[in-house]
């Protein structure tokens, strides 16, 4: 298992199982704790064949270097980062994708994830990235023609995804929470049961230039949703939009860039894929990226109080 510490204890971490034990009785001094944040994701490309109008990845030209990505890899998992999540755009359009999963598993203690839309998850790809991926996410906006509308595919042929994924991996669905699939949450988790996901992840819409965020009728009924929730697959929510939804953290003092991190397709730090301020990782590298980043927010911070 890999350790990390931090303001809550001394967290313990199996990849492969998933597991998490966390040692709270411990209080360790601030100079020990692990200085990477827990979890990473990383745009390795904007590139996405799909068009849907809730997207929020930016839109230019813009893609990471495998060696380039592999080296940060190395430093966040030497300094306590649990997690890696590879996303886009569409990170399967990345030419080295597989090689990129290969090499951080192999060379890391991380636990190599990945957020799809699930189309082009053929068995043959599936098959390669075996033993690579310790978990798949699956963007899965409604059921039928919902989903048809918000992304554009053919229902039929997200599910041969997921039956491909399926069989080789553990993974989760995700489905972004707005007016038109709030009313599919039941049908999405009885999929998710159905596949065998080992959880379902709720995204309340953020606004874009082309959308408006989930609102608050919808976030009500999201609200009443989750409280009346009976379902086997167990349920999470992004930090942005779980305000007011009955959660449970259990490392409460884990916050900021202690907690996550996000790195864009190019090769710029920001605390979350949604915030426009970012920090470039120049040949220092991340941990230091980091502390610059860290210290620009506190800066704004002491600004806007
Ligand atoms: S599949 Fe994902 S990255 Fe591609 S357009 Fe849709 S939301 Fe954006």
């Amino acid at each position: 298992m890999k350790s990390r510490i931090g303001p809550n204890g001394v967290h313990f971490f199996d990849r492969h199982s998933g597991l998490n034990v966390l040692l709270d009785e411990l209080c360790p001094n601030e100079a020990v704790w692990s200085r990477s944040p827990r979890q990473v994701s990383i745009a390795l490309t904007n590139l996405c064949d799909l068009h849907c109008t809730h997207c929020f990845a930016p839109k230019h030209k813009a893609s990471l270097h495998a060696d380039q990505v592999l080296g940060w890899l190395k430093e966040l998992d030497t300094h306590g980062c649990l997690g890696i999540g590879f996303g886009g755009g569409e990170p399967t359009l990345h030419p080295d994708f597989i090689n990129i999963c290969k090499h951080a598993a192999g060379e890391t203690q991380l636990a190599v994830t990945f957020t799809t839309h699930g189309h082009r998850l053929t068995p043959q790809l599936v098959k390669r990235l075996k033993g690579s991926i310790h978990f798949a996410r699956i963007s899965v906006d409604g059921v039928h023609s919902t989903y048809e509308k918000q992304r554009g595919k053919q229902f039929s042929s997200l599910l041969k995804g997921i039956e491909s994924i399926a069989a080789f991996s553990p993974f989760g669905i995700n489905v972004v929470v707005n007016k038109h699939t709030i009313l599919e949450l039941d049908a999405v988790s009885e999929l998710a049961s159905q596949a065998g996901a080992s959880e379902l992840l709720l995204l309340p819409q953020q606004p874009t230039n082309a959308v408006a965020g989930m609102g608050e009728i919808v976030g009500r009924k999201l609200h009443d949703w989750v409280s009346n929730y009976r379902g086997k697959v167990r349920l999470a929510v992004s930090e942005a939009g779980a305000s007011g939804l009955p959660t449970c953290d259990p490392l409460p003092d884990e916050r900021g860039l202690l907690a996550y991190a996000h790195i864009d397709a190019s090769g710029i730090l920001h605390s979350s894929s949604y915030s426009a301020i970012g920090e470039n990782i120049e040949e220092e590298g991340i941990l230091s990226a980091i502390e610059k980043l860290r210290k620009t927010l506190e800066f704004q911070e002491e600004v806007q109080s």
